[in-house]
């Protein structure tokens, strides 16, 4: 419909839910799915009187993300009331921080295809508190349920790096493996750990000249699915009205939108929206944070190889695929184990297909890791040196590790239980190449001619042999003593 050339611009900001033992301000327990209003008190309620003192570990939780997103992290930071009239934060204020985050000035690197990355911004980093949920199922009344309120939150806001919906996803994707790999969230995107708002609109170039279109803002997605597709979504309807209408960026035109993910379009919530005013102020019950050089050294302890460069260090160190390296690498604990294994002798490309099929099937059906399902790095190894030497079928492989996990036995002694060992054996399959030759004089005739149909006839002879072994022979083998017998 357009001629146009045009780019998309996307921010994003980003909160993620931390996995603390207690809530941001008060000893309440951090659970999920408990009976509403059941990790409650007097803090959280927002009853008078009462006096917030800071969770250290969500704050040192906060710090070390920054750290991973490259960011400079504040020696004076404090927190600020931010008003907020809705029942489910029933103090009327949310704690947060507002002119002096604990990071700023960072970047991420993501991945993009074919092993390239891309460097965006990170504007950045602070603390705050969540608020509880309002439930509108009860009929005629609302209801709120204040066990998340008070919880902490980390709030992430990104430079308008992004040009497409599949890079919004990528740095998403990114996010999600980075702090679970450095254990500050459980970011299970089902439970609400992790909810995206994308910041979207488009330079338009016409006639020699660049039109911008008004930003929209997109509240509240919590899947990875709906934040791209609302990306995509917001980029036509934003390329269409322009074209209807010429409406281009200026005061007050600046919008929110919400994603209707049974229509799968954006909605417009509120529009000519003024520059917020929170009416922020310094939080008069909380003491400021000065980070300190030792402190800081003890959270960056904490660090680790971040996902991206180890799914890449994989890539070269083991000549794996981007792919693979990518599947090893989606969580700390599998790719920790995959170089444990390698280390005890497996070969890297085995070792990585044992883990990633039935490695990850076993783990999503026992709801666990593929670390923790209980094999030994030892016993995994073996079996990946029994695939390579053709001792056992990669297939056999898989069942083998199967039973490692109900059993815990060693690859060779189920193996042998469940008569899944390849015979390589020359000397016995060598009576049987023989046999097979002497029943099928036809096929023997078009392997020695050579012709067309030479192929197809060893890998009838090939599939006899197998047949005959109930397919225990090593086809390799098999497929070396016909090659010497015939030619
Ligand atoms: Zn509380
Ligand atoms: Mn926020």
């Amino acid at each position: 419909m357009s001629n146009f050339p045009y780019k998309v611009v996307v921010g994003l900001e980003i909160h993620v839910q931390l996995c603390t033992k207690t809530k941001m301000f008060c000893g309440c327990a951090v659970e999920f799915g408990q009976p509403p209003n059941s990790r409650v008190c007097p803090v959280c309620l927002g009853m008078p009187g009462v006096l917030p003192v800071m969770n250290k570990q969500a704050f040192e939780h906060s710090v070390l993300v920054a750290l991973a997103l490259n960011c400079k992290i504040a020696e004076f930071t404090k927190w600020d009331r931010k008003s907020y009239y809705y029942p489910d934060l029933p103090k009327n204020y949310q704690i947060s921080q507002y002119d002096l985050p604990l990071g700023a000035n960072g970047f991420i690197e993501i991945p993009l295809d074919g092993g390239r990355t891309k460097r965006i911004g990170i504007t950045r980093v602070h603390l705050e508190e969540d608020a509880g949920k309002n439930l509108h199922t009860a009929g005629n009344f609302s209801q709120v349920d204040l066990n998340r309120a008070g919880t902490p939150l980390l709030e992430i806001v990104t430079e308008p790096d992004m040009s497409s919906a599949a890079e919004v996803r990528a740095l998403a994707v990114e996010l999600q493996r980075m702090v679970r790999f450095l254990g500050v969230s459980v970011a299970d995107m089902q439970k609400g750990h992790m909810r995206f708002e994308p910041n979207i609109n488009l330079v338009i170039t016409k006639d020699g000249s660049e039109y911008k279109t008004p930003i929209a803002e997109i509240k509240n997605l919590n899947s990875f699915r709906a934040l791209e597709r609302s990306v995509a979504v917001e980029e036509q309807r934003q390329l269409d009205e322009f074209l209807e209408t010429g409406r281009v960026m200026g005061m007050g035109n600046k919008t929110t939108r919400g994603w209707d993910d049974a229509e799968q379009t954006t909605v417009l919530l509120r529009e000519k929206e003024e520059a917020h005013d929170y009416r922020y102020f310094p939080e008069p019950d909380l003491v400021p944070v000065e980070m300190n050089e030792r402190w800081l050294n003890d959270i960056k302890a904490g660090l680790c190889e971040l996902p991206i460069k180890k799914q890449m260090r994989y890539v070269n160190e083991y000549n794996l695929s981007d792919y693979d390296a990518g599947v090893l690498t989606a969580e700390r604990s599998t790719a920790e184990f995959f170089v444990q294994v390698v280390d005890a002798g497996g070969e890297p490309k085995r070792v990585c297909n044992l883990l990633t099929q039935a490695g990850l099937k076993l783990a999503n059906e026992k709801v666990c890791s593929v670390a923790e399902l209980g094999i030994t790095a030892g016993n995994l190894a073996e079996l990946a040196k029994m695939i390579e030497a053709g001792t056992v079928s990669a297939s056999a492989g898989n069942t083998i590790m199967q039973e490692m996990v109900k059993s815990g036995a060693a690859p060779e002694t189920i193996a042998e239980e469940l008569n899944l060992m390849q015979k390589s054996d020359t000397g016995e399959l060598e009576t049987i190449v023989d046999e097979i030759i002497a029943a099928n004089p036809k096929a023997v005739d078009d392997v020695k001619s050579g012709g067309k149909k030479c192929k197809k006839a060893h890998g009838f002879l090939l599939g006899q042999v197998m047949q005959k072994t109930k397919g225990q022979a090593n086809p390799q083998i098999v497929s070396q003593i016909l090659a010497e017998k015939l030619n």
